[in-house]
């Protein structure tokens, strides 16, 4: 049976130890804030909204909670920004995306200070990431590097696929498992006899957005797999992009969903957060 490599118990820690530093901050009288944006009333995005807002509250983070209308206009929103950014008691801004049609996504990841991005987006984070300098690095795929080093798992010189090349998932996930010393492949929906690809993998990463689509046939025997994935199937329960029944019997180690890297985005979140407050 392969190893189960337990998002839920190591976000757990996470936010354990998290909160242990941030108690010991209290002491020093620093305080940490998160000012959470959110735009409209996407049912998806208010539990994320609710989520990360608890996960803020058990540490001791303070959070500033923006509810806007779906109506705001750019103008507003980034003004608003620029408003935190100016406020020395916040530490850390998130806008919860996706943002409505009217509103350009990059204008508003480009308008918040980059000492203040902890969802790790902002062009410079994004290039400190890619030349190695320090920075925000975007929470899910920072999360995954915790699973896979806290799961015991040597990434130097091994064979890392990443399915998948979007901005906040499969590129920072191939240059953090670039940075740790493996040897990565990033593939994408024009990749040639991704089957092949896929098989090579020591470390199998799978971004890909489609329920189920990485079965045995994508996976070398012995490979550590790692599913990003979050889908509803047909019986309203939740599943990955890797079919795990399938896949599970033939890969040393596996990522469960859910409670595999899902709970690890929100840990790394709060990461990035109590790190933010540490920036002069
Ligand atoms: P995107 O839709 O932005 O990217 C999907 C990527 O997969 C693209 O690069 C696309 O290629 C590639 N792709 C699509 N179809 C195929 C195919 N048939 N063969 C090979 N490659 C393909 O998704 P995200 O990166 O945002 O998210 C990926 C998954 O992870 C989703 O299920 C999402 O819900 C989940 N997710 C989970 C998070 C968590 O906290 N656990 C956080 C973020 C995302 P191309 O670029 O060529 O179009």
């Amino acid at each position: 049976m392969p190893q189960i490599i337990d998002g839920k118990a190591i976000s757990a820690q996470i936010k354990d130890e998290l909160k242990e530093k941030v108690g010991t901050l209290k002491e020093k009288g620093v305080r940490i804030c998160l000012a959470v944006i959110q735009v409209g009333n996407d049912p998806a995005s208010s539990v994320y909204v609710g989520n990360k807002k608890k996960a803020c509250a058990y540490i001791g983070i303070e959070s500033l909670a923006y509810e806007l209308p779906e109506e705001t206009t750019q103008e507003e929103l980034l003004r608003l920004i620029g408003e935190l950014n100016a406020k020395k008691e916040v530490n850390g801004i998130l806008v919860q995306l996706p943002l409505p049609d009217h509103i350009d996504e990059g204008a508003v990841i480009r308008a918040i200070d980059p000492k203040k991005d902890v969802d790790g987006f902002h062009p410079q984070n994004v290039g400190a990431l890619c030349i190695g300098q320090p920075g925000f690095v975007s929470c899910t795929p920072a999360g995954i590097l915790q699973l896979l080093k806290r799961s015991g798992i040597e990434i130097a010189g091994k064979e890392c696929v990443v399915i998948g090349r979007s901005n906040i998932v499969g590129k920072p996930m191939a240059l953090l498992l670039l940075r740790e010393n493996g040897t990565v492949t990033v593939t994408h929906s024009k990749t040639k006899d991704l089957k092949a690809v896929a098989k090579r993998a020591d470390i199998l990463v799978a971004a890909v957005g489609r329920p189920k689509m990485i079965t045995r046939d994508y996976v070398k025997e012995g490979a550590v797999v790692i599913d990003v994935g979050i889908h509803r199937n047909e019986n309203n329960k939740l599943c990955g992009d890797v079919d795990y029944d399938d896949v599970a019997p033939i890969c040393s180690a596996i990522t469960p969903v859910p409670g595999g890297v899902g709970p690890m985005t929100i840990a790394m979140l709060m990461y990035n957060c109590v790190e933010a407050g540490n920036i002069k």
